[in-house]
């Protein structure tokens, strides 16, 4: 590991510099990111964000998003920048086997790692850390990164401050969830002096869906919602035909396991999608209850204890089905 005062000499003059991010950015990752790019560029720095997949469309309004490169779309250029970067940042992932393909190319690069990240359980890859599991959001870290840790909050000007907020609006569920804390409320507030127009990004990420989008959320919850009131758990279960039918792209299903979760009594609920290689589940939770241990314990992931998600190499039904078997062992907790 280096120290603060290490990072900022190699900070001081200008560095070719990599950010990336986990697998299917959502609002986090790019806030975190772009936010993290818009800083840096402003000191003279070389910097490429890259994420290792594409993202929804209600994220590509963020300043700075045509720079960004897609590794799936521009392998070799992102391989030779990961080679030549002298830092690499990892924003809102801890694992390398969150970024697919790209994870080991940064495993093996010679650049400095930094890690700057929210979730529980981090791998041990980088160089220099700032995480920090009761933060609401990578953004709110890449916040206090600038802000307290390289004492450069006169730098965070509109476009830093917009990317920043998104992160913090879209990981904190709109500033609703326990994380949220009073200090967030605070940094909110002050990335709003700073230039963040609140009520445009919320419009921009969240009043932006297509009527696909929309057609389908309709379809999932009339016909598509299981609810089993023995266990307070609500699934939504979506086949690979239905996303053909509605014409569903990357960022069309993001937020509609939380409609599960509203209704009244649920803990826990399930969205469980048959994607192209494997099926995957989002899970979110109430209170105590833990997500993450569920998806950590049978499905190969992790994540927060109410927002988590994991993936199974069985087909969607038998993946339905083990997941409804799992449920009797946390009863007593469902049922609490
Ligand atoms: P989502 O349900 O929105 O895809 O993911 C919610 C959270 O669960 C993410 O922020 C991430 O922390 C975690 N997560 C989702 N999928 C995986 C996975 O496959 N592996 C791990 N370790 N965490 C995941
Ligand atoms: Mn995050």
């Amino acid at each position: 590991m280096i120290s603060i005062s290490e990072l900022k000499t190699v900070l001081a003059t200008p560095q070719k510099i990599v950010i990336t991010t986990h697998h299917k950015p959502d609002g986090d990752a790019m806030g975190s990111s772009l936010g993290l790019y818009a800083y840096l560029i402003q000191k003279g720095h070389h910097v490429t964000v890259i994420t290792p997949t594409d993202y929804p469309d209600f994220l590509h309004w963020l300043p700075n998003n045509s720079n960004v490169i897609i590794y799936t779309e521009a392998e070799e250029q992102a391989v030779q920048l990961v080679n030549d970067a002298q830092l690499i940042f990892c924003c809102d992932f801890n694992t390398l086997n969150r970024i697919n393909e790209l994870g080991e190319h940064i495993r093996n690069a010679p650049g400095l790692k930094l890690m700057i990240d929210h979730h529980l359980e981090p791998e041990d890859f980088d160089d220099y850390r700032h995480w920090n599991i009761n933060a609401c959001a990578a953004a709110q870290l890449v916040y206090d990164f600038i802000v307290n840790e390289l004492n450069d909050g006169g730098l965070i000007n509109k476009d830093v401050a917009t990317c920043l907020y998104t992160g913090i609006m879209t990981d904190s569920g709109s500033f609703r969830f326990p994380s949220a804390t009073s200090t967030v409320y605070r940094i909110a507030a002050d990335l709003i002096d700073l230039g963040a127009e609140h009520w445009r990004i919320h419009q921009l990420v969240y009043d932006n869906a297509s009527e696909n989008r929309l057609r389908f959320l309709g379809h999932c919850l009339s016909n598509k919602l299981d609810i089993l009131r023995e266990f307070n758990t609500a699934i939504i279960t979506v086949t690979a035909e239905e996303l053909k039918a509605y014409n569903i792209a990357t960022g069309d299903t993001e937020g509609i396991v939380n409609y599960a979760l509203s209704i009244n009594g649920i803990k826990l609920a399930a969205f469980i999608i048959e994607r192209t290689d494997k099926v995957k589940l989002s899970l979110r939770s109430t209170g105590d209850f833990p997500a993450n241990e569920i998806c950590k314990k049978y499905f190969n992931g992790g994540g927060h204890r109410n927002a988590a998600g994991g993936a199974s190499d069985k087909n969607l039904m038998d993946t339905v089905a083990q997941f409804k078997s799992i449920l009797p062992e946390y009863k007593s907790q469902l049922l609490q």
